[in-house]
């Protein structure tokens, strides 16, 4: 199965709207982050370069929740996008319009000032496609939404998938088809629940699968041991269970935890075997033998896949197990694919996003797709 080319659709002389993902982060009113700008460029230039007489380009921006709202306006992006495009970029008034008249480029306000976006509502995908002949969906990041501006809308004028888009499909579908092996996944973050259907999906591909982060406290717990005051999904210890017993010695937990009172700059840290974690404190980081034990593993892999923090990261005492997954993944040989939002700012932070195979703009849609999921921003868009 292929998604539906750029190549294929007729765009000179026509208006194209472009569905992008700009939904990034604002701070004191400027972007703070222009990751996804920067990644929808290509295909913006491309339509231009091809002649396209107008691209309409729009995208959601935080959750307003259907109406409009000034924190969340898209005028901040407008402005970056335009600085890099180096040309102007008027913002609409509306997320549908009417769309300003004399520059090639017009962004609509944020989408999801109109209630119709998140209920996937014909009228409203009406709206959208009134302003354009061609229809481009580049958002990855939006993919998993059943949205109007990138579900419905996809039905009512001819379409294809941006070149981002398409990207992000064939690395991720990649993975799951035909890794070089050895391939190891490293999931971490703060809740198991979010994560249980790709780590289930994952374990049946990957030769490893390494867990940290919050989420380890209640594969530990299905193991039977205590985990203090750590974060527990107590709901989820049953099926945590079946997948620890289906996954033979591929899933790897950590063998020690850096444990504190509190996650707080300054904390009293002290590192303790995963089994024995003191009533009274809780893990907020991997611990060392297990951060060297990880980027053995990962350096050992030919192809890794990173989603999620192994600790609190954003506090120092906690980021080194995180430092090191980052470090083992950026460095090491093998091909690397990084799911979005958190593992995305620690190789920022750490300057090694541009260090690794491919930094995914989407993270919450990378993981439907490695869980195997059809997501509804792709389906109008498969050809074969
Ligand atoms: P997620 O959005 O699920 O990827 O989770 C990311 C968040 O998990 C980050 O903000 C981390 O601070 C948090 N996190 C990671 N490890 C732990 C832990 N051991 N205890 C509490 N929160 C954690």
């Amino acid at each position: 199965m292929k998604l539906r080319s750029l190549e294929t659709l007729e765009v000179g002389g026509r208006r194209v709207l472009l569905r992008a993902d700009l939904n990034v982060p604002l701070e004191g009113g400027a972007v703070a982050d222009d990751f996804r700008i920067r990644s929808s460029l290509p295909t913006l230039r491309e339509l231009l370069d091809r002649g396209a007489s107008r691209v309409v380009v729009c995208s959601h921006l935080g959750r307003p929740k259907g109406e409009p709202n000034p924190k969340y306006s898209l005028a901040p992006v407008a402005r970056r996008l335009a600085e890099l495009l180096g040309e102007e970029v008027p913002l609409a008034p509306g997320s549908a319009g009417p769309v300003p008249e004399g520059a090639r480029v017009a962004l609509l306000e944020n989408l999801r000032f109109d209630p119709g976006e998140e209920k996937n509502d014909l009228a409203f995908a009406k709206a959208l496609a009134a302003l354009a002949d061609r229809y481009v969906n580049d958002a990855f990041g939006a993919a998993h939404r059943a949205h109007a501006s990138v579900a419905a809308v996809a039905g009512l004028l001819p379409a294809a998938a941006g070149r981002l888009l398409e990207r992000e499909v064939e690395v991720l579908s990649g993975l799951l088809e035909a890794p070089a092996r050895p391939f190891v996944a490293v999931v971490g973050g703060a809740k198991v629940s979010d994560k249980l259907g790709v780590l289930e999906n994952l374990l049946a591909r990957v030769d490893r699968l390494l867990v940290g982060g919050g989420m380890c406290f209640t594969f530990f717990r299905a193991r039977g041991h205590g985990v203090g005051r750590s974060l527990l999904e107590e709901g989820q210890v049953e099926s945590v269970a079946r997948l620890i017993e289906g996954a033979g010695d591929r899933l790897m937990l950590p063998s020690d935890v850096v444990v504190a009172a509190a996650p707080e700059a300054g904390a009293n840290t002290r590192t303790v075997a995963a089994s024995a974690i003191p009533d009274d404190l809780a893990g907020y980081d991997i611990g060392p033998e297990t951060a060297r034990a990880y980027a053995r593993e990962i350096r050992a892999a030919r192809t890794v896949f990173w989603n999620g923090p192994m600790g609190v990261f954003e506090v120092e005492e906690f980021a080194a197990g995180t430092r090191a997954v980052a470090e083992a993944v950026a460095l090491g040989g093998a091909y690397s694919v990084v799911g979005g939002g958190d593992s995305a700012s620690a190789l920022e932070r750490l300057g090694l996003a541009g260090k690794v195979g491919h930094l995914s703009t989407g993270g919450g849609a990378s993981l439907e797709m490695l869980e195997g999921r059809e997501l509804p921003g792709l389906a109008p868009l498969w050809i074969g």
